[in-house]
């Protein structure tokens, strides 16, 4: 079956009480028949609701049936789905190596807190491709990748790095909130773990906080077990709304991503605009990595502004009426920020002739969006 179907039909019930949707089940104690049996491990769980109850359990198994992974561990939020595995890999004395275009907050976590486990990160240009072997060692616990960047948008060849990689044991870590697990599949193309903000476009409305990482083969055993060492949980209610999201995720994320394209390509022939940063445009340095692993594009992408000043571009998106300004993506309404405050790079210095502002593209008309964004640059 082709995933849209696939996604209508995993993690529902099959209790014979007829709901189409896991009910909303909130739990901390999970009674034993007796006293015995409180020790007894049904189905491998423990009798205590910290690890889930079947609402999260539904969630699970159908991230499990998108991304093909072995195991899936629920995170209160993107971030911490980000570094549980992180957590399961780095050991004291040890590296992690981390692309240079990686997620802010996750960056600072590798910067200022993996040293008080011992732990040290370093960052590689995230073009490096097989050239990664040579910073590889017996001290390398694990390869942190996200693809593309989240505000730069250069893609990784994750087979490339993954091979080289697992030549070495090392398993490949990589945040894939961008393509949502569904337009690019990490596991598949090599990846031990997939890591993603359901907040994004699974959960699609912008009233959620959660995340997942996902897991396959002997990585998936490590994961779980450092899931529970760190009492990890997240809500039934926002996984039940994560799941409601997953649901339409496939026509939100095609129609985002079209809309998206069409105005990335009206973008590029403007006047003011030095460089738009979509991989699915002809003209991304990494377009063919885009066209031999993405299945289609994603709603969010950058934009650099010939010659402009940071106040020229928080000019430029005050003057927006259609879009929000604010953080995070794949909501049914469009954002643009001024990204320059965040960037943040140490192996490969960013390079641009210009502001840079980030377009995440709701589900309002294209037309709408581009009559919006002409009118503002008429404006300043
Ligand atoms: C938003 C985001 C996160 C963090 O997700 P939260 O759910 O906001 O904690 C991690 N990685 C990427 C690429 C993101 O865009």
């Amino acid at each position: 079956m082709k995933e849209e179907t696939r996604l209508t039909r995993a993690g529902r019930p099959h209790d014979g009480a007829g709901l189409v949707n896991a009910p909303v089940e909130r739990a901390s104690t999970l009674l034993a028949p007796d006293s015995k049996a409180l020790y007894d491990r049904p189905q491998g769980r423990s009798r205590y609701a910290r690890g889930g109850t079947a609402t999260q359990d539904a969630l699970r198994d159908a991230l499990c049936e998108m991304t093909g992974a072995d195991y899936c561990a629920l995170a209160p939020s993107g971030l911490s789905a980000v570094l549980l595995p992180l957590l399961a890999a780095a050991r004291a004395g040890g590296r992690v190596l981390a692309a240079d275009c990686i997620y802010g907050p996750v960056r600072r976590f590798l910067d200022e807190a993996l040293p008080n486990q011992g732990a040290k990160a370093e960052f590689f240009d995230p073009r490096i491709g097989v050239g990664v072997e040579a910073l590889l060692g017996d001290d390398v616990n694990a390869v942190l990748l996200e693809s593309p960047g989240s505000l730069t948008f250069e893609l990784q060849d994750i087979p490339a790095i993954a091979r080289a990689a697992a030549a070495r044991n090392i398993p490949v870590i990589c945040d894939d909130t961008w393509s949502a697990g569904i337009l690019m599949k990490p596991l598949a193309l090599g990846a031990d773990c997939a890591a993603q903000s359901l907040s994004k476009y699974v959960s699609g409305h912008s009233d959620v906080l959660i995340g997942a990482a996902l897991a396959r083969g002997a990585f998936a055993e490590r994961l779980k077990e450092t899931e529970y060492l760190f009492g990890l949980h997240a809500s039934p209610d926002d996984a039940f709304l994560a799941l409601r999201g997953l649901r339409t995720l496939p026509l939100r994320i095609a129609r985002s991503g079209e809309a998206a394209l069409a105005i990335a390509r009206w973008l590029e022939g403007r006047a003011e605009v030095a460089r738009v940063l979509h991989p699915a445009l002809p003209g991304h340095p990494d377009h063919a990595l885009f066209r031999r692993d993405f299945t289609a594009p994603c709603g969010v992408f950058g934009v650099i502004f010939k010659g402009w000043d940071r106040a020229r571009a928080d000019a430029f998106i005050d003057a927006l009426a259609l879009f929000g300004i604010g953080f995070s993506w794949g909501g049914y309404e469009s954002l643009a920020i001024n990204c320059d405050p965040q960037i943040k790079r140490s192996a490969v210095p960013w390079k641009a002739d210009g502001a840079l502002i980030r377009f995440a593209i709701g589900l309002e008309h294209p037309d709408d969006l581009i009559a919006d964004i002409e009118r503002a640059l008429g404006r300043v």
